[in-house]
């Protein structure tokens, strides 16, 4: 076999930088990085300490960046879309229905994300197999609406999906404005939005109404009432509102933020006990200590005169208290696994449990966030440094050594001690909150 051939189906080489190892195997490539003495002696007490090792954990999370194509066109797209349907990556066919078998009894939750699931047969697909052969795992999508049409709703209230619709828009001019300048697309997404509600409450399943969200720039910020007004008549008690970085480019956007967020710090306080309003993802500013102080100086007695409009639209509604109860009561009766009151206000992206005495994030101990391509991190705001092929053997992913590598082990470690280098700045999972105003927040 020439020496050429040979480098094709087997080498190992420095890389460029000379820090890492490269080696290829079939076209696969996989890096290493040297490892000098003091990591040597870390990496040897990681991989020896027993209390990181979890073998295949309880509770997984698969997020899975099914494929990455989509129908939309958002102006403010940061995903690696392709366009052509013919070119998309999906998450292939051995993995899903074969490989994870040993995962799906353990696991929790399922969510597709990363382009759009509802736009390929293969995500209706795989999706139904889950509902039909593993009811009890709870299953999260995002979608941008436009093609969540009759299959997707009786899909999604059948198993008691959990559906986030990005809708950004509060009507069709803005949604222009924002999101997408083509005709017809807003009504279709309000249309298919509303017929879920319908069917929901049809088969007394209300409790299951998505939650909605806007991305706020400077095309829509002063929209950002009326757009929570617009979800709240429709009874959407989960209302999730991300900041575009673009918007904080300059001293006056920075306005525009403050101003945003003051107005969602304050509603926070008179609507925590009916609606969640999750904005601190993301949060591109570094002052909001000083804005949660502004907002804490006007009186409640203020604030209830101010919003007296939203207050009435939410005068009748559950509280999410009562609402966790009851999705929790249909949950078992379709002996679905439990959701934490945590994961039910934030979604299942991030997890928080309580460690020694404070809260910590859980994602290092059973979080999966896989593409097709077989990269792979904890959760989608880190870095993708290992590809899940490395843990092939005759022909299947070794789970035990796949969780309980060193780079789960690491950041489990890391985690513990409240180290979350390399996490998205002020993650609400790695906030770092007492056990007891954990449970005074999030227990019930
Ligand atoms: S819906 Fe999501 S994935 Fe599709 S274009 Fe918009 S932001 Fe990108
Ligand atoms: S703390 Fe880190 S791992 Fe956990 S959700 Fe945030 S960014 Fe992800």
């Amino acid at each position: 076999m020439s020496k050429k051939l040979l480098e094709k189906i087997f080498s190992v080489k420095n890389d460029k930088d000379r820090k890492h190892k490269v080696v290829n195997m079939l076209g696969t490539k996989i890096k290493f990085k040297k490892l000098n003495i003091k990591e040597k002696i870390d990496y040897f007490k990681i991989m020896n300490d027993k209390s990181l090792y979890v073998g295949i954990p309880d509770d997984i999370t698969l997020q899975l960046c099914f494929n990455d194509n989509c129908n939309c066109n958002c102006k403010f797209c940061a995903a690696d879309i392709v366009k052509d349907y013919n070119q998309r990556s999906i998450m292939p066919d051995k993995w899903l229905y074969e490989d994870f078998l040993p995962l799906y009894p353990k696991t929790n939750h399922i969510v597709p994300t990363y382009g759009e699931i509802t736009v390929c047969k293969e995500g209706y697909d795989y999706l139904s197999f889950i509902n039909k052969n593993y009811p009890q795992i709870n299953i999260s999508i995002e979608t941008n609406g436009i093609s969540f049409t009759n299959k997707w709703i009786d899909l999604a209230t059948e198993n008691l999906m959990r559906v986030h619709f990005s809708i950004n828009a509060i009507n069709e001019e803005y949604f222009k404005k924002t999101v997408w300048e083509q005709d017809g697309i807003y009504p279709k997404i309000i249309n298919n939005l509303d017929n879920y509600i319908k069917k929901l409450d049809e088969k007394g399943l209300g409790a299951f109404r998505p939650c909605v969200s806007m991305v706020l720039n400077n095309t829509n910020y002063e929209t950002m009432l009326d757009f929570i007004k617009m979800s709240l008549n429709k009874q959407l008690q989960i209302i999730v509102l991300f900041f575009d970085t673009g918007l904080c480019l300059t001293e006056e956007n920075k306005k525009k933020i403050n101003d945003c967020f003051i107005t969602l710090l304050e509603l926070e306080r008179i609507l925590k006990d009916k609606v969640y309003l999750n904005f601190r993802l993301f949060v591109p500013i570094n002052n909001v200590k000083e804005l949660e102080e502004i907002a804490n100086r006007a009186s409640i007695e203020d604030l209830k005169q101010k919003y007296s409009d939203i207050l009435k639209i939410t005068e009748n509604f559950k509280t999410l208290k009562d609402l966790f109860y009851e999705r929790t009561e249909i949950r078992n009766k379709f002996e679905k696994k439990p959701y934490t009151y945590y994961e039910e206000l934030t979604g299942v992206c991030y997890h928080q449990v309580i460690g020694d005495k404070y809260s910590i994030c859980s994602n290092a101990n059973n979080h999966i966030r896989l593409y097709p391509n077989g990269n792979y991190s904890v959760c989608p705001w880190r870095t993708y440094d290992n590809n899940i092929k490395e843990f092939q053997k005759n022909n299947k992913i070794d789970w035990i050594s796949f969780f309980n590598s060193y780079y789960y082990r690491k950041l489990r470690k890391n985690f513990k001690k409240f180290c979350y280098e390399g996490c998205m700045i002020n993650c609400p999972a790695a906030e770092k909150i007492s056990e007891k105003n954990f449970n005074k927040k999030y227990s019930i």
